[in-house]
């Protein structure tokens, strides 16, 4: 037991690890999800941001050139209201600038000291990056700064290679990133918590129908056999359900046959045991002597001692027949040839016992099944009639063809008390003798017929019996013919 529990122990519980491999998931797919748009957002931001500032650079560019056809005094005062309009709304540092580094636009009341040298350190990379380039226009970057720079010829500035210097700090940029960032770590937390709630109920509802099962399976094992094994609502599950279920019904009905099995046999065993003990004890005490008494007497504990041999050799059938009923090795014999040799385990019945065995056998006939199986049915069959025949001692056995409907039929008739009418169904059930309130039987335990029965059944081959009482019974079993010649058939699936 606590070998067991260590076993379970060292097993791992299937909800725990459906709940951490949901988990891990969930938190791998989450993550990769963050990356992959962090890394998306933040490229197409900085390529979006290269657009603009290109963009805003040629607008005022065009800008200047076109004011470069005005009235001087009205283009100054409309490109600088411009290009403080455009550094307010795209959040840049716009400024034209002499070589030197002066301002030239804004005009002085829009710029302070702070700016002015500002562009006075821009300026010396400007210039170089500028004189570098092969069409008067430069884009860069440094540290987290973007620069356009355009040298233009804007009539109103007082020297002619003046430049135009947009500028966009990228600070700006990367606190809207760190913010995103925030926002995505936040939502991030929220979804990995959200992923293992669901990950928890899922791995519950994936293990709590096998817990369920095993609770069942549980009481089922201490004997509990009305127990149902739910149906869930995975097919799996489902059918491990079903499966359940039909063993649990297989269980219980081969446990009841073990109790009514146990029952009868310990009640059929007890009487010709106590027989025996009883006339061991007369023969012992009293007719030790009398030699005729004795004789009677022996044969009395010979007689009970073969009722148990039979007894005993019907409940071996009756679980063998049960273990391999579904286990039929059909074949084609020669069903004449086969009934003789039943009828001669007989014989010492007509030799030793008086018997009679009036006999009209076909020659030849042949059909296809179970051959030992077959020869339980007619073995039963026909010492149920040398049991319960008359006093004549007479037993009918017979096998005739029917040519027209391609059977051969089998019967055997006794002259004795015959069964009555509301009894023939029963007789082929279990124990149906054991049922009976009058006489002992002869001989037997009940279970001949219901082997006979089941092996016939297994056949699908038809069966029957007819009596009257105090006239005797017969009992018939029709047999399909075969040709001889049909080659061997084998079925060992269940019908
Ligand atoms: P048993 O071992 O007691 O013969 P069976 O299953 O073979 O058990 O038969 C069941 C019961 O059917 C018998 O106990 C008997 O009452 C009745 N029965 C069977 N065969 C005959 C027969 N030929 N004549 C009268 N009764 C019979």
């Amino acid at each position: 037991m606590k070998s067991e529990k260590k076993r379970l122990k060292r097993l791992g519980s299937l909800n725990i690890t459906l709940w951490k491999y949901f988990c891990f998931f969930a938190v791998f797919i989450i993550l990769l999800i963050g990356i992959i748009c962090y890394v998306i957002v933040s490229n197409s931001f900085l390529g979006f941001m290269q657009d603009k500032i290109r963009s805003v650079g040629f607008s005022v560019t065009d800008r200047l050139l076109e004011a470069m056809s005005m009235n001087p005094a009205v283009a100054y005062s409309e490109m600088d209201e411009y290009i403080v309009e455009q550094a307010m709304k795209n959040n840049m540092n716009i400024a034209v600038l002499t070589p030197e580094g002066n301002v030239v636009l804004p005009v002085e009341e829009h710029i302070n000291d702070n700016e002015r040298d500002y562009w006075l350190e821009v300026r010396g990379a400007v210039s170089e990056k500028l004189d570098d380039s092969e069409n008067g226009i430069a884009i860069f970057s440094e540290g987290s700064v973007f620069t356009y720079a355009a040298k233009t010829p804007f009539a109103a500035m007082p020297a002619s290679d003046n430049y135009l210097v947009v500028r966009y700090s990228l600070d700006i940029a990367n606190n809207t990133m760190s913010a995103v960032q925030r926002y995505m770590i936040i939502v991030g937390v929220f979804a990995i918590l959200i992923a293992f709630l669901i990950a928890y109920s899922l791995s519950q509802r994936v293990s709590d129908p096998l817990k369920s099962l095993t609770a069942t399976a549980n009481k089922m094992a201490k004997g509990n056999y009305d127990v149902k094994f739910a149906s869930a609502e995975y097919q799996e599950i489902a059918q491990l359900s079903d499966a359940l279920n039909y063993a649990c019904a297989e269980i219980k009905k081969t446990d009841g046959f073990q109790k009514e099995l146990l029952a009868n046999v310990s009640h059929d065993l007890r009487t010709p045991l106590t027989m025996i003990k009883a006339y061991a004890s007369m023969i012992k005490e009293i007719s030790g002597d009398n030699r005729e008494k004795r004789e009677q007497h022996l044969q009395v504990i010979i007689d009970e001692a073969d009722r148990l041999t039979g007894l005993v050799n019907d409940v071996l059938n009756v679980s063998k027949i049960r273990s391999d009923i579904n286990q039929i090795n059909k074949k084609v014999f020669n069903l004449t040839e086969f009934l003789y040799g039943i009828m001669k385990k007989f014989e010492y019945l007509r030799d030793m016992q008086g018997y009679t065995f009036m006999v009209d056998i076909d020659p030849d006939t042949y059909t296809c099944a179970d051959e030992e199986k077959i020869g339980q049915v007619l073995y039963n069959l026909i010492s149920n009639a040398v049991n319960y025949t008359g006093d004549d001692k007479t037993v009918y056995v017979s096998l005739k063809r029917d040519p027209g409907r391609g059977r051969v039929k089998f019967k055997v008739r006794d002259t004795g008390r015959g069964i009555a009418k509301e009894d023939l169904p029963v007789i082929w059930d279990r124990y149906y003798r054991v049922k009976e309130r009058h006489a002992r039987p002869v001989k037997g335990s009940g279970l001949g017929l219901s082997i006979v029965k089941a092996i016939l059944e297994r056949h699908s081959f038809d069966f029957g019996a007819d009596s009257e009482l105090g006239k005797g019974s017969e009992f018939w079993v029709d047999f399909p013919e075969v040709p001889a010649e049909l080659p061997e058939k084998s079925d060992t699936g269940q019908n």
